[in-house]
């Protein structure tokens, strides 16, 4: 099946616990004011086979403690979700922990179809007007989800952030291209940029406004 992706990564860290396989969807809707992964906004970019996407989560599946999915907005390309969620399930018994902007009514349906695939769900469109408090959040309108036994662990998250849960995860590309994981804390990507500033590198970050086109 054809679906849009922005990355594959292992191991991540700041997104849930242990080292995960982290999988970024392609394209999102919901344009989230600041938002930090702007740059998974655009759709018809990163087209690939869902088979490549398998091989790829195979081939770090036996050393990963569990499968993060984000993006973009997963449930916009609901069919390759389910492909792609369904061959983890053939391959690695760890839990699956879902970031979506929707709400859980809006993704109902697609979960009711197909029950057993998502261990832990954060729902809600990042809310900059809003504080952050809660644990793998980025805004307190956004709830965690529970939906398996096998995501019972991320029950723990059902508190208030602590330091260590807002730590990110920095990965460089082989063409020098630098990109995060994780939740970070508010401000943090201005900090980054006038550090980097300060010592003479010019920065521009995914948050920034028109940094993306929409
Ligand atoms: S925070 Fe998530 S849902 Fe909101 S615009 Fe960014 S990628 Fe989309």
């Amino acid at each position: 099946m054809r679906m849009f992706l922005s990355r594959v990564h292992f191991p991540v860290t700041a997104l849930g616990h242990g080292r995960r396989v982290g999988l970024w969807f392609q394209g999102c809707s919901l344009h989230c004011p600041g938002c930090i992964s702007a740059d998974t906004w655009a759709h018809d970019e990163g087209a690939v086979n869902t088979g490549q996407v398998i091989d790829q989560l195979s081939a770090f599946a036996a050393d990963a403690d569990g499968l993060t999915v984000s993006g973009g907005e997963p449930f916009e390309q609901p069919e390759a979700l389910a492909e792609l969620l369904a061959a983890w399930r053939s391959i690695s018994d760890r839990s699956v922990l879902v970031f979506t902007g929707l709400e859980l009514g809006q993704i109902q349906p697609w979960l009711d179809a197909h029950p057993d695939l998502i261990d832990a769900l954060i729902t809600g469109p990042f809310r900059s007007d809003l504080p952050q408090t809660k644990a793998l959040r980025g805004s307190d309108n956004q709830a965690l989800h529970v939906l398996t036994q096998r995501g019972a662990p991320f029950l723990a998250y059902e508190r208030n952030a602590t330091g260590s849960d807002l730590k990110l995860d920095i990965m460089i590309d082989a063409d020098g291209a630098a990109w995060m994981a994780g939740i970070p804390a508010r401000g943090d990507l201005a900090k980054l940029r006038r550090a980097l500033a300060a010592a003479g590198h010019t920065v521009v970050t995914s948050d920034m406004p028109g940094r993306f086109a929409a």
